[in-house]
């Protein structure tokens, strides 16, 4: 049997390529189906044309080009239903003994047998942090649902990022006061190009405030302080949504023993040509790859992982006479 670690929409993929192969596997999920989606912004709209988010070749209609959250999160519920996709939800995955065709998966649930693991854990579930006073004040919000709590009040958005942007344009349209602070001296070259003019006239014409080059200093219950290169300023504040970005379990990577590159990102060792890791049997697939690289790796151009995993298994299962 195969363990696949995580229910995202590449931890579904893969279970639709072992299901094709018939390899016995089962999904185990921390939280709901397609967790990391599920607690995307509410209104998001993803920025892949609809048919690039499918998988196992189940149809994906949306109302308009791209999908929006609810959209993905009707599909993927329609694809686990249509394969009949075995996936153990608020069941986490805490401990991984053994080696390479005898596994041990403990969760918080159970203790599996294993020949086999995927790790598809994706990025969404840690966020960075600022790591500066006040962070763990109740106003401050890593992850963003919807603008109308926010509605009247004073709203510092951190980041220069796509995530950054929408929150800003959205709670700004939905009459918050926003103000930014951008670390870099321009948003993220990775803005998407049909919002970016927007943001840009916003700032301009003062509608949303916006602090390049700047940091967040110290975060008070009623008031912020940031470093700009013309000094430090304090601003009213009522919320800070920190849209700073999220970064994979390393402390699940390190607990799987798997071996990283000596590169700025961290990046887990795996042989694009198997996607297997450092450690023989171990798997890995979707955003996970790219290790601090969240952005390397995404639904689009990592759902072949999927097919990669299951050949290798497949192959190695066949020369063992165990297929
Ligand atoms: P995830 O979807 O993150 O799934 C990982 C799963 O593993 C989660 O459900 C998590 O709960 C679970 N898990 C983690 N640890 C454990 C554990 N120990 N035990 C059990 N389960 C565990 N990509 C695109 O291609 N197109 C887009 O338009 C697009 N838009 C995006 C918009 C936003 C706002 C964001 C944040 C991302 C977007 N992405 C998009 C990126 C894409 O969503 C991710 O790349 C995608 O979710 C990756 O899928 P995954 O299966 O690798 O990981």
């Amino acid at each position: 049997m195969v363990v696949i670690i995580g229910a995202g929409p590449i931890g579904l993929a893969c279970g639709i390529a072992l299901k094709k192969k018939d390899i016995p596997f089962i999904i185990i999920e921390k939280g709901c189906l397609v967790n990391s989606v599920f607690h995307y912004p509410t209104n998001m709209t993803f920025f892949s044309t609809s048919d690039r988010l499918e998988i196992g070749g189940v149809p994906f209609i949306s109302h308009g080009v791209k999908a929006t959250r609810r959209e993905a999160l009707e599909y993927y519920r329609r694809v686990k239903d249509a394969y009949e996709l075995p996936v153990n939800v608020y069941e986490e995955v805490q401990d991984v003994r053994g080696t390479d065709g005898a596994f041990t998966v403990k969760t918080s649930k159970a203790v599996y047998e294993a020949e086999k693991i995927i790790v598809s854990t994706g990025f969404y579930g840690i966020p960075h942090r600022m790591n500066v006073p006040g962070e763990d004040l109740p106003k401050v919000k890593h992850y963003y649902d919807e603008p109308h709590p926010y509605a009247g009040l004073k709203v510092l958005v951190v980041g220069g990022g796509n995530s950054a942007v929408d929150v800003a344009l959205e709670t700004y349209r939905c009459g918050s006061k926003v103000s930014m602070v951008v670390r870099d001296p321009e948003l993220k070259p990775g803005v998407k190009y049909w919002v970016k003019p927007d943001i840009m006239n916003r700032i301009k014409e003062g509608a949303i405030n916006c602090w390049f080059n700047s940091t967040v200093k110290e975060i008070r219950e009623d008031e912020v302080v940031i470093s700009t290169p013309e000094g430090e300023i304090r601003l009213p504040n009522d919320f800070v949504l920190a849209m700073t970005g999220y970064e994979p379990s390393f402390a699940l990577l390190e607990m799987l023993s798997l071996s990283f590159e000596e590169d700025e990102h961290r990046t887990p060792v795996f042989n694009p040509e198997t996607m297997e890791s450092s450690r023989a049997g171990i798997y890995l697939a979707g955003v996970v790859c790219g290790g601090y690289n969240t952005s390397k790796w995404f639904i689009e151009n990592s759902i072949v992982h999927a097919d990669i995993i299951a050949e290798h298994i497949s192959g190695v299962s066949e020369k063992a006479g165990t297929g």
